[in-house]
């Protein structure tokens, strides 16, 4: 394939943005090359600047789970954006997607929209501290909840693929107060209570990692971390901002059968607009501003075009429950056609699956944490990146992402993505 003007557009972007994007694992730094520029892109597939018409595995990173350009909410949006694009006023529509979001999700009673999944998780440790009057929290190394200060230790996503796991600018004193466990160690989340008893506000998790390829929580360890929670009154945060509304209906909350205290949101909730959201139950809401002490805000929050996409998505996602399903059978289905592939080209590798996330670590040993995602071979993740990509089918540009799938993906789709990676594995 030709990326020619891609590449030419990439080097125009690089003399006014810093690496040439707005965000990091744009950049294709853990991959090498230049990435590739869309022009356009319509249910599964992408149109780059230089015709090529890919199949996408990112699906913006989550939000399209229904595909690129989805009518309904390209309808919604466009008729909305005729009446005014924001007014810092309050809105119906604003009441409408809260209502649903509470109907859908498991054991919420109020949310607040924000503009993204970053400022829902920032909002959400700032609750979890107002509200139990406590400092500390605990994260997991290789989870990402956003670039806010408090979260850029031993974060996944971009973070991680440049190995550069604490940012500078990060003050120590905002460094101290996040306690780094290890995922699926529930004897290490421990100690850190022991360690700090009476000092943690909350644990925040992604309760199906999906920033350092997928990970699968083991068998316990979310209930574990509930009952730590419950025994040390430390609230559980959920970010849900890539499992929610993509697992299930009520995110993984309602697949695993678990109740967080406050639960975060992002991608899907927005349907393709910069939207975020938090939840929790009144008692724990009343503590926001205006109501409560803890000072929350945003012009843009619930911005009329985001909310239209948002509600639109949801309500689909809400009525036709049976996506979910269907996301389920058809990346098994592409998990199976990989492992046969891989398998008869004898490669070494680990699939890790649930839903619709997927990833592929070339890697011996089971992926369950960070260490063991980062034992990966990066070098032939860059093959088969590449080899992908030449094919036609367009990747995660880095191994410690999760790939998305959307519905809009056919089975002949599914069935050309393992072809390709029948080609390319032999070239590995
Ligand atoms: C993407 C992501 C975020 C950050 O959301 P942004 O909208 O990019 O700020 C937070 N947490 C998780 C789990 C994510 O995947």
């Amino acid at each position: 394939m030709n990326y020619q003007r891609s590449s030419a557009l990439f080097k125009e972007a690089e003399m006014y943005i810093p690496g040439g994007v707005n965000s990091p694992v744009r950049a294709f730094k853990a991959v090498g090359g230049d990435p590739i520029f869309v022009k356009s892109a319509k249910g599964a597939y992408l149109y780059d600047e230089d015709g090529n018409k890919l199949i996408d595995y990112i699906a913006s990173w989550g939000p399209m789970i229904l595909g690129h350009a989805h009518q309904p909410v390209i309808d919604a949006i466009v008729d909305k954006a005729q009446k005014g694009t924001s007014f810092g006023i309050p809105t119906q529509i604003e009441t409408e997607i809260a209502k649903l979001a509470v109907s859908m999700v498991p054991n919420i009673d109020k949310i607040r929209f924000v503009n993204s999944g970053t400022e829902a998780c920032m909002s959400a440790v700032r609750l979890a501290r107002g509200y139990t009057g406590r400092e500390k929290i605990i994260k997991f190394a290789g989870c990402y909840h956003g670039h806010s200060d408090a979260f850029l230790i031993q974060a996944g996503s971009g973070a991680v693929t440049f190995g550069a796991p604490n940012s500078p600018g990060v003050t120590q004193g905002t460094a101290k107060d996040t306690l780094l466990a290890r995922y699926n160690d529930l004897a290490n989340v421990e100690e850190l209570f022991d360690a700090n008893n009476g000092e943690i506000a909350a644990i925040i998790i992604e309760p199906v990692a999906g920033n350092m390829g997928c990970i699968i929580p083991e068998e316990g360890f979310l209930e574990g971390l509930r009952k730590l929670c419950d025994d040390h009154h430390a609230l559980l945060v959920f970010d849900e901002v890539m499992t929610g509304f993509r697992l299930a209906k009520g995110g993984a909350q309602e697949l695993l059968k678990i109740d967080a205290d406050i639960i975060t949101f992002g991608k899907v909730i927005g349907g393709g607009l910069p939207v975020g959201a938090f939840a929790a139950r009144n008692e724990i809401m009343e503590y926001l501003a205006p109501l409560g002490p803890v000072y929350q805000a945003g012009t843009l929050s619930g911005n009329p075009l985001a909310m239209s996409a948002g509600l639109t998505m949801l309500k689909e996602l809400n009525e036709r429950p049976e996506v979910f399903t269907s996301l389920n059978d058809k990346t098994k289905y592409l998990h199976q056609g990989l492992e046969k592939v891989l398998t008869e080209a004898g490669i070494t590798f680990q699939i890790n699956r649930l839903g619709s996330m997927i990833s592929v670590h070339f890697t011996e040993a089971p992926v369950v944490d960070l260490e063991s995602s980062a034992k990966g071979n990066n070098g032939t993740f860059k093959k088969f990146f590449h080899g992908m990509l030449n094919e036609g089918i367009y990747l995660p540009p880095s191994a410690f992402e999760s790939w998305f799938l959307n519905d809009a993906l056919s089975y002949k789709d599914l069935d050309n993505t393992i072809e390709a990676a029948r080609k390319v594995a032999t070239s590995l």
